[in-house]
């Protein structure tokens, strides 16, 4: 039997969103090589998703994209996508990560991104990448902006008609391409798997997946960005445009009975940003928020929640109790006032649910690291070098440690690699003593 490669790095940064970005490019920068690895087709995390940012507004391709494209033409860095990790531990002093690389059913060393496979398949399937509002292929580029610029075969979705074959002007479908399995050795590695949105499905009162206009807040970033399913914000279910768009805050977080008793920090924020958003696109639209308390933590972002009130946003202190589907497609809310004045209801065209996160990988099996009661990764001293794990020269940041915005995860970021780095001339300086 053929041996796995072993390929040979400094660092090992798993997940490639922004904090796995920064901390790369940081470490690659000072003269360390860099593997990352990534789970999805794409580098770029759900930051490279979303519309744009609080609390500066900026368009969050804009700002994102350069970070990719800087990590993937970095000559100290190598980008492994579409891949798993399937086991992380220290043998002989060193870090080794047995990583198998998902087959694309494409050749990465002949397609040219061209698009053209794209355009001739006949398959149409939901796209997650615009919440499903929008359809896409079986083979595909995810979008626009995705780096590296390859095509991925869906093979769950394939009719194999052989199509993109005979269009692919470089010969890079490859429908017999087998899973890769490698090994990576490295002295430190930094833990950047992010999150995940809370699932709501089993939240009954909240009707997600039933009620057609009650989507999630990413579902919404889609519809805000540039590049979203419709150029526009339209109602899922029937395209009208909504004249009125309400927030469920706090559908996913602070609640025992999810398991997710944590504030996720991020939601409040978001949602006045999106809210701020919806105000700009739909100039007639009323956008009311349902929140409980407005946790409005970070520099700049009382000043933003203030702006929010001031362009006519409504804030209703309230506990949301059920949503239902109302008239013509609208969603009715039941809330209860917590001023005391008791339940009632409204309706409003489009519900947004603002989830909230969980980590987005469990290392359990893994990696011997642990994770806290919240189950993201664990921080044993969270005050003075919150970036450390519990496993030697394994460091982690941004929201794989727990709930965080884009400022605190690029903070982060650079805190980790310098705690890397740290690691990594302590163990130069340490062979070259003992030589
Ligand atoms: C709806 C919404 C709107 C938001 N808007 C804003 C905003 O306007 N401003 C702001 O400051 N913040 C905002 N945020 C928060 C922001 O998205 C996060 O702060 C940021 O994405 C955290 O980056 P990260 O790299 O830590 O995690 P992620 O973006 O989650 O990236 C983690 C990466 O790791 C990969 N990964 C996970 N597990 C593995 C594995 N086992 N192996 C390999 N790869 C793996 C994932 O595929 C992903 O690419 C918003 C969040 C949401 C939900």
């Amino acid at each position: 039997m053929e041996a796995s490669r072993e390929l040979n790095f400094d660092t090992l940064v798993i997940g490639g969103g922004i904090a796995g970005l920064q901390a790369s490019l940081d470490l690659a920068d000072q003269g360390f090589t860099v593997a990352i690895v990534e789970k999805d087709a794409t580098i770029g995390g759900k930051m490279i998703r979303l519309s744009k940012v609080f609390p500066t507004l900026d368009c969050a391709s804009c700002i994102t994209t350069p970070k990719m494209a800087s990590a993937a033409h970095h000559k100290n860095i190598t980008l492994f996508t579409y891949c798993d990790l399937k086991s992380l531990d220290r043998v002989s002093g060193l870090i080794s990560a047995a990583v198998t690389q998902r087959p694309r059913y494409v050749d990465p060393d002949k397609c040219i991104g061209c698009r053209r496979c794209e355009y001739e398949c006949p398959v149409y399937v939901d796209d997650e990448e615009q919440g499903g509002f929008a359809a896409r292929k079986a083979i595909r580029i995810p979008f626009s902006n995705v780096i590296p610029q390859l095509a991925v075969l869906d093979v769950e979705n394939c009719m194999l008609c052989g199509k993109c074959e005979k269009v692919c002007p470089t010969d890079a479908i490859d429908y017999f391409q087998e899973p890769e399995n490698f090994t990576i050795t490295t002295k430190t590695a930094i833990l950047t798997t992010g999150f995940d949105l809370t699932p709501v499905e089993n939240k009954q009162q909240y009707g997600m997946g039933k009620i057609p206009n009650v989507i999630d807040s990413m579902q919404m970033e889609r519809l805000l960005a540039p590049h979203g399913p419709y150029n526009r914000v339209l109602r899922p279910s029937d395209g009208m445009e909504p004249d009125s768009i309400a927030y469920v805050q706090c559908a996913g977080s602070r609640d025992k009975s999810m398991g997710v008793p944590y504030c996720s920090r991020v939601c409040c924020m978001y949602a006045i940003k999106q809210a701020m958003l919806l105000s700009g696109a739909l100039a007639l639209a009323d956008i009311t928020i349902y929140y409980m308390d407005i946790r409005a933590f970070g520099k700049g972002y009382e000043q933003f929640y203030q702006n929010a009130k001031a362009m006519g946003i409504e804030f209703v202190k309230a506990k949301v109790a059920t949503l239902s589907e109302g008239d013509n497609g609208g969603v009715t809310v039941r809330y209860e006032l917590q001023n005391g004045e008791g339940v009632t209801t409204r309706d409003h065209d489009i519900v947004v649910l603002s989830l909230g996160m969980i980590p987005g990988w469990n290392p359990m099996g893994v990696c011997p690291v642990s994770v806290a009661d919240d189950h993201f990764i664990h921080t044993p001293l969270p005050k003075l070098t919150p970036t450390i794990t519990d496993m030697d020269g394994v460091f982690t940041a941004g929201a794989a440690s727990g709930p965080k915005d884009i400022v605190d995860t690029i903070s982060e970021a650079g805190a980790a690699a310098m705690e890397a780095s740290n690691y990594l001339f302590n163990l130069k300086n340490a062979r070259k003593a003992v030589a």
